[in-house]
């Protein structure tokens, strides 16, 4: 849901800028591939929820990010970073992956929108229904997920046929998401080494974090019963906000959903 609230805030607080005037098509893409993107960095963990979304297939190549995240862990380490395996909370949780991704994204959906796009769509479709609905039918999901995830990928395909997804918004909407897993892990765990490579107090995978006082339990009380509602009903307000923008919501007339 952040990677969400960051999509609906960058777009619908920038009205003057061209990532906040996307075609609805270009928005709505952006919007599945933010949410998704915002559970990517933790593909570095073959037990995480997420690694599972695709079976053995996301399970597999989890285990190889896991293998590389260590080696560039354990191959940059300065003295002071703790001696840990470094597999998880790794590269993929760095600036330097973020920027990647957007750039990786862009280059692929500028390379090709028939086939590199729904292919894209697909596995980030599937990553957000996995993030979303967490619990969703434990025995059969990853059967359950790639039928839904197939479905919502040819919608997506079907309404891009006329007016093509923006390449470059596709990156950032990437971009977006991952940063936005930064934060909520750096409010929540033991920090994130967002800075890496960059040395900090004798330290390339300096944890980034704010002060004690302002982070949270994960799952705890104060995630479940007030963050994630504020986060979810600013994620619809600024959602809408930005498709008004776009002029999907010409029923509303001259009501401002967001007067800036
Ligand atoms: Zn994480």
């Amino acid at each position: 849901m952040s990677g969400l609230l960051a999509w609906s805030a960058v777009t619908a607080l920038a009205p003057g800028h061209p990532i906040g005037q996307l075609a609805p098509q270009s928005w709505a893409v952006g919007a599945v591939l933010a949410t998704g993107a915002a559970l990517l960095p933790d593909l570095d963990h073959p037990g995480s929820t997420i690694s599972r979304t695709f079976g053995a297939i996301s399970q597999g190549l989890s285990t190889g990010i896991n293998t590389i995240s260590g080696l560039v862990y354990r191959a940059t380490r300065a003295k002071r970073d703790s001696n840990r395996d470094g597999g998880h909370r790794g590269l993929t949780h760095t600036l330097v992956f973020a920027l990647l991704a957007t750039l990786g994204t862009t280059a692929v959906v500028q390379t090709s929108q028939k086939w590199a796009l729904p292919a894209l769509m697909f596995v980030f479709c599937g990553l957000t229904v996995r993030g979303i609905m967490n619990d969703w039918c434990p025995k059969q999901d990853a059967l359950w997920i790639t039928g839904l995830s197939a479905a919502m990928t040819w919608a997506c395909v079907v309404w891009t046929a006329q007016t093509p997804a923006s390449a470059a918004a596709c990156g950032i909407a990437v971009g977006i998401g991952c940063v936005a897993h930064y934060v909520g892990d750096a409010v929540t765990e033991q920090g994130c080494p967002v800075l890496w490579p960059v040395p900090i107090a004798g330290k390339r995978w300096y944890p980034v974090a704010p002060p004690k006082k302002m982070r949270m339990r994960t799952g705890g009380r104060v995630e479940l019963g007030i963050v994630g509602p504020i986060v979810t009903g600013l994620s619809v307000w600024l959602a809408a906000a930005a498709l008004q923008n776009a002029g999907l919501m010409p029923f509303l007339g001259a009501f401002d959903l967001l007067p800036i």
